[in-house]
């Protein structure tokens, strides 16, 4: 399978040009970088930290979606919503690990999903998608008098919050409870916030160093509490997902499909 990285200069876009290389079955077929970028004109096997692969890294998307089978796309919001556009015109599969995205973004990413195959995920690795599983199942055996909060910590460069994880895990816990996330997230308190709402499900975020992802969830219950955790080393897991993720969809029809999906749980 042909696949693309977009944003290759990225932490996560030089670890899925690295996941591709390592791939039996995938050739990179294409690396984009934002107009100015320094990586531009340099080959993409060498900004990874590899062998010199033969692909450039351009500014040019359009050229690169149309000779190709697949795109990895680890960038932001604004950029992730145009590449599904083009990634619609030109049928193929798009993979998005991209987080921060709003309501209006995800209206984007189904519209373009007519065409395209989309798998769309906060997080790809194997264990964060287990730990999803696992919190639905224990929201559903426990009642609302177990409080549930999420904790996560990322590195200092990390730009929304909570974590597409922490959402991600948030979704999980409120799909357990038949409760919707929208009307029971609390994602800050500061100040004299009054005691906890019953059934709220709370975030904390936690910035600095070199994190690459932490992330609990707790239920604190009268007299006892259940915290179950993931500790993400190593980017490559992400990545690893991603490009397992493009295998899938290649044989797909058109749709918005999830990790869960991929890794049929
Ligand atoms: P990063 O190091 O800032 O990488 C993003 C890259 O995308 C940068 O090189 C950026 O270029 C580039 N970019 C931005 N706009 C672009 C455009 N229009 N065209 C081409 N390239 C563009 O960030 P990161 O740590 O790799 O994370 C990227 C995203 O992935 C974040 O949303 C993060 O939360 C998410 N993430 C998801 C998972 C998951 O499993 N789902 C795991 C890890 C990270 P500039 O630097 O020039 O802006």
């Amino acid at each position: 399978m042909r696949l693309a990285v977009v944003g290759a200069e990225g932490r996560m876009g030089r670890m899925l040009i690295r996941a591709v290389a390592e791939t039996e079955g995938c050739t990179l077929s294409g690396a984009v970088e934002r107009e100015g970028s320094s990586a531009l004109g340099q080959d993409a096997g060498t900004l990874a930290g590899l062998p010199p692969l033969g692909v450039t890294v351009t500014d040019d998307p359009l050229t690169v979606f149309a000779a190709t089978d697949g795109v990895l796309d680890f960038t932001t919001p604004a950029a992730t919503t145009v590449f599904a556009e083009l990634s619609a015109q030109a049928r193929i599969v798009h993979v998005i690990g991209t987080t921060g995205l709003a309501e209006a973004d995800f209206r984007k990413l189904a519209a373009a999903a007519h065409h395209a195959r989309i798998v769309r995920s906060g997080n790809m690795s194997l264990g964060v998608n287990l730990l999803a599983g696992l919190v639905r199942k224990v929201a559903a055996a426990l009642g609302e008098d177990f409080d549930i909060e999420i904790v996560e910590m990322h590195h200092r460069m990390k730009v929304d919050a909570p974590s597409g994880t922490a959402l991600l895990l948030g979704e999980a816990a409120a799909e357990g409870r038949g409760v919707d996330l929208a009307e029971t997230r609390v994602s800050t308190r500061d100040g004299h916030t009054g005691a906890r709402r019953p059934g709220d499900i709370g975030f904390a975020t936690l910035r600095g160093g070199t994190v690459i992802g932490d992330h609990s969830v707790t239920f604190a219950g009268p007299g006892e509490r259940i915290t179950i955790s993931h500790h993400a080393e190593d980017r490559a897991i992400f990545a690893r997902g991603a490009v397992s993720a493009a295998l899938w969809a290649h044989a797909k029809p058109p749709g918005l499909y999830g990790m869960a999906d991929v890794l049929g749980l």
